[in-house]
């Protein structure tokens, strides 16, 4: 399907294009099916075998095909005679499966992303901050699979917490690492998504590997920053599928603002990252906002 959109458009927020085909789609309720997007736009989706690696080995001789957990998840093949597919590697949990295949519908649907075919890392949760185009795809898979009208609007029917995101992941059927980062970002209301994660070292053993921002939260939490007040950490490892509830000194995150968080924390997995979810209290929230 040949598309056409203003030039206006040209660097503008790329949720746009997804919310079109979403309206053209007449999807109004999650979970949005990614197989009804790839089909209206005319593009097939295939699993990738190790006979499809070799053939594509073959056509690609230069290209790297990394095969482990940080390489090539999905991308998206644009062949001369028009017929685009999204080829995905076996494996990956649902969630994550889902948000590659809309990642690489954002290519397709993205005007300026051209003819290109595009080869797309399972790190793309964090590769958006270094690339533009990865980045675009990104706010326009995420779109797709948690369009932010309908998304706000669930998440302000639960109270703030990580069991909020736990249900809008399921209800989305995203992954949470995902959930929490749409969570954050579009919450009108003040919080905070970090991603933490060992370093390793005995001395400053966890830091910030990414933060969220809603707009609205007093202050940005940067990458790299470390965490003082590991108790909760170390809660969510030892117990890796609770949500653990507390509260944080914002002293103990690198700021110099004399206020307490409420935190919640939980493991992601067995990768060792931890999420955390920070939010004012009443008063406070009351006080400065
Ligand atoms: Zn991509």
């Amino acid at each position: 399907m040949t598309r056409h959109f203003s030039e206006d458009h040209w660097n503008s927020d790329t949720s746009v294009f997804a919310r079109q085909v979403l309206e053209e789609c007449r999807l109004t309720a999650p979970p949005i099916c990614e197989r009804m997007i790839a089909d209206h736009l005319g593009i097939e989706i295939k699993a990738v075998s190790q006979e499809l690696v070799d053939s594509y080995m073959e056509a690609y001789p230069h290209s790297k095909f990394p095969m482990h957990p940080d390489g090539v998840c999905a991308w998206l093949q644009k062949r001369s005679n028009g017929q685009q597919l999204i080829w995905v590697l076996p494996g990956m949990f649902p969630g994550r499966r889902r948000l590659s295949i809309f990642h690489e519908c954002g290519h397709a649907v993205i005007p300026w992303h051209g003819n290109l075919d595009y080869l797309c890392s399972s790190t793309d949760i964090e590769a958006p901050i270094y690339h533009r185009i990865e980045r675009e795809a990104f706010e326009c898979g995420i779109e797709f699979l948690m369009p932010q009208q309908m998304f706000v609007k669930d998440a302000l029917s639960l109270s703030m917490g990580i069991h909020a995101i736990k249900q809008l992941s399921n209800r989305y059927q995203a992954s949470m690492e995902a959930t929490a980062i749409r969570y954050a970002s579009t919450h009108p209301y003040p919080c905070a998504v970090l991603v933490v994660k060992p370093t390793g070292y005995l001395r400053d053993p966890v830091t910030v590997s990414y933060s969220v921002h809603s707009s609205r939260f007093p202050e940005r939490i940067r990458r790299g920053t470390v965490v003082s007040d590991v108790r909760l950490i170390y809660q969510a490892w030892a117990q890796p599928q609770v949500v653990h509830p507390g509260e944080v000194l914002a002293s103990t995150l690198g700021s110099s603002a004399k206020v307490a968080y409420i935190v919640d924390s939980m493991a992601l997995g067995a990768s060792g990252k931890v999420l955390l979810l920070l939010w004012p209290p009443v008063s406070i929230q009351q006080g400065v906002f």
